[in-house]
This record gives structure tokens, sequence and C-alpha cells, in this order.
């Protein structure tokens, strides 16, 4: 069933969309509606979701408790500004933020987006040091392959390969990158894997702020799940050589791996805490810094007193009605068994692709799935397959990848899976 989509022409010709060349984009299907697991386009297809819109959708779109959260809160206050002034979603979400995140993280600091929280996260770091006087422990060492973010210090400590180190160049401040983990999320713990890290943290330890990685899965950086005692080996790193560990959970937050938040399969408490994307269950955008009470304190004790950062549309009420409203959905549903089911459909129903010659590596954690291909996939076409087979998954480079809304349905998600298994396997 071959169908012609008429790409929007004002679209075409004056809207940039993520990562597109303006002169000759990619297709852009006009989506008229979507509800649940399912994306419906302008000449009616619908398609199923296996993108949660970028890790966002938890619970699908057009939900009804979402949806009153948003029309609740709009009509006493859609925004007001949080310099001086404060208001019951933001205190409601903080409570239940400090309820659910790793014990010693107490102090707040909301954000406007993921990129955002990553820079304030690496200012806070540079501010506790030099409240201080350690006015050298200004830089920063991560792990190859991780993504922290579009923005200009958050580019900066994202994969110098596939990043975008090579545009930009010396103008990014030069930060510490060690080989990423090699050793899989349930591989068998080989000591030689953190030698890299404990080798650089150990050397520099003078001149670093701190440590910022991507807990359990790197997401954007290659979809990669590493072994959880490499992160509980660079906390305790960061903890014997002075330095902060700034653990970004903005893709891996709230269940995504199979955990509320991915540190916890290593037992490790971070110093700052970023989440951003499923916060709101993709309503809008919200993000968050949460860090300890000690942190905090210090950079208040010092010069100039304050934490310098204060985005106009900090702890946007709406944003934080809908965050609160979706963090209480997830808390009163037996997502952990959800996760697991989806979990062990994704695994046996992706496991003929281990076959395909032109596959690489399946893997899956959680409710996140990734077929990685021997060669780069011409998006163009294998997009529009997916489209015909009526799913919605967009690859990048070798990647094939898909973590649904947690509600979808064994159906759609085994309708998602086959789709998947044919688009790949006619890949040359
Ligand atoms: C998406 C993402 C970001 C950036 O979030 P934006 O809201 O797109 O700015 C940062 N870190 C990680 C791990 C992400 O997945």
């Amino acid at each position: 069933m071959t169908q012609q989509y008429a790409t929007d022409e004002f679209d075409k010709n004056h809207l940039w969309h993520p990562y597109t060349n303006i002169m000759n984009p990619l297709p852009a299907y006009k989506v008229r509606r979507a509800e649940g697991c399912m994306i419906e386009l302008e000449n009616g297809q619908q398609l199923i979701d296996g993108m949660s819109s970028w890790w966002c959708t938890i619970h699908g779109y057009n939900h009804p408790v979402l949806n009153a959260a948003v029309t609740g809160q709009i009509s006493s206050m859609s925004h007001v500004m949080f310099g001086g002034l404060t208001h019951e979603p933001a205190i409601a979400l903080g409570k239940i933020l400090i309820d659910i995140t790793p014990q010693s993280l107490n102090k707040i600091f909301y954000t406007d987006s993921g990129s955002v929280a990553v820079e304030a996260a690496l200012k806070m770091a540079v501010q506790y040091w030099v409240a201080q006087n350690r006015v050298n422990k200004t830089n920063f060492v991560t792990i190859r392959s991780g993504y922290h973010g579009d923005t200009w210090n958050a580019m900066s400590v994202c994969d110098p390969i596939t990043g975008m180190h090579r545009i930009f160049g010396n103008t990014l401040p030069l930060r510490y990158f060690v080989e990423a983990p090699q050793i899989g999320f349930d591989e068998t713990w080989d000591e030689n894997d953190i030698a890299p890290l404990a080798q650089l943290i150990r050397t520099h330890e003078d001149e670093l702020a701190g440590l910022i990685l991507e807990p359990i899965v790197q997401g954007a950086g290659g979809m990669r799940f590493y072994h959880p005692e490499y992160l509980r080996r660079a906390a305790q790193l960061c903890k014997e050589n002075n330095i902060l560990l700034l653990v970004d959970e903005i893709a891996t937050g709230f269940g995504r791996t199979g955990k509320l938040f991915a540190c916890e399969h290593a037992a490790v408490e971070p110093d700052i805490l970023c989440i951003g994307k499923a916060l709101t269950g993709g309503y809008m955008t919200l993000s968050a810094v949460i860090t300890s009470t000690t942190i905090a304190e210090t950079i208040s004790n010092g010069s100039p007193g304050t934490f310098m950062h204060g985005p106009t549309f900090m702890a946007n009420p709406l944003a934080c009605a809908v965050a609160l409203a979706s963090i209480k959905l997830l808390l009163s549903t037996d997502w952990k068994t959800k996760i697991k089911s989806i979990e062990a459909q994704l695994t046996r129903s992706l496991a003929p692709a281990k076959h395909f010659p032109q596959v690489e590596n399946v893997r899956v954690l959680g409710a996140i799935a990734v077929i990685e291909m021997k060669k780069t996939v011409a998006m163009a076409s294998i997009q529009q397959r997916f489209i015909e087979e009526g799913v919605w998954v967009r690859p990048f480079g070798k990647l094939v990848y898909i973590m649904p809304p947690f509600i979808i349905s064994t159906e759609e998600l085994n309708r998602l899976t086959q789709a998947l298994l044919r688009v790949v396997k006619e890949i040359k």
C-alpha cells in the first residue's frame, strides 16, 4: 500500500527541522492528531509510535489525565515569573521529585530543556569549586559516545566524533574524553574497563570540576548499554579524587531502563542529577537539576553567594502541573512489571534479527530496543518503508531503534517489531 505524501510547501520552504538540510530536506510527514500509541497523518494513515517522540511520551498521546492537568492549571495561571514569586505546581512537583530521586539530592533548580539543565549542572559544579577557592577545578571529563544536548557546553561534552566537534572545533571548550565503556550491561565485568577513566581522573583531579555521563544507557551518542559496575566504580573514583559526579538522566529517567532512574542499577547517588524529556510525559518542555544540600550550601556560602542562572520560563506552572500529573500517573501503575514485559517481548520478537547478515548487533534494555546495522542506513528510503508498514521509527546512522510509550499493548508492540524485522531484512 504505497501512498503519496504531499509535502507541505510552506513547511518545506520555510521551516527548519532537526538536523536537516534546508535546501534538500527529507520529507516531514504532517501529523493531524495523536492518541495513545497512534500518530495519525494528515491523509488518515495511522502509525504505531516506536519513538515516544524522543523518549518523552511514556503515557502515550492525548492522555485524559495529563490533558486534565493542563486544562486545570491553565484556568488559574499558565505562567508567572519565578523570581520573587512561587506557586503550588512548582512546590508539589518539587516534593515528589525529592521523594523519588536519590536520597542525598534535596535542592532543585528548574530549567526549561535538557540542554539547559546540562548547562546549569556544569555551572553548578564549577561554582561549587570556585566557592572553595579551588579556581583551577573548572574542567570536565566524560566518556566517549555520550550525548548531552546541543547548546555550547553541552556540545563540548558530547562524543567528539558523533557529536558536533568537527564543525565547531576549537570554539568549544576542550574537555577530557576517555574511551566509552566496552563491557555491555549483561556481560561479565572486567576491571580493565574502568582503567582509562581511573587513570585520567587521578592525573587531572586538580583541574576537574566533575565527571559527566549518562548512566547505563548512552542515548543519541550511540545507543549503548554499559555495565552497572562501570558506573559504580566511576562514582567511587569521583569520591576518592574529589570531583563531582554529574549524572544526565534526561533520556533514562522515569522508568525507561526498568528502574525509575538508571543510576539505581548501580545503587549510585550522583552529586548533581539532570532530568528532562519524560518529566512532563512529553507534553511540554521542562527539565530540572537536582543536587545535594552540601553542594547548594557551598555555592551559597561562596561569592557572589547565588547560583548564577535564571531562565525566563523557570518552573513554568503549566509544565510543572503536567509533570506532577505524569509522575503520579506513572507511580500509580505497575510500571515495573509493564517495562519487564515490554523488555521480554522486545527480546523475544527481535531475536531473529541477530541472524540477518546486515545486522551487527541486537540489544534490549527495559523499553529500549536497538538493532545496530553493519552499514549506515539510507534515511529517506527506510523512513518511507516504515510509514508504509504503519509504524513510526526514525533511525540514525547505523542504529534502528525503538523506545515505545509504556502504554503500548502486546498487539501494537508485535506489529511494531514485525514491521521492524521486515524493513531491516530488506536493507542491503
Ligand atoms: C535529549 C537529551 C539532552 C538534551 O535535551 P534537550 O531537551 O533536547 O535540550 C541531554 N542529555 C541527554 C542524555 C538527552 O537524551
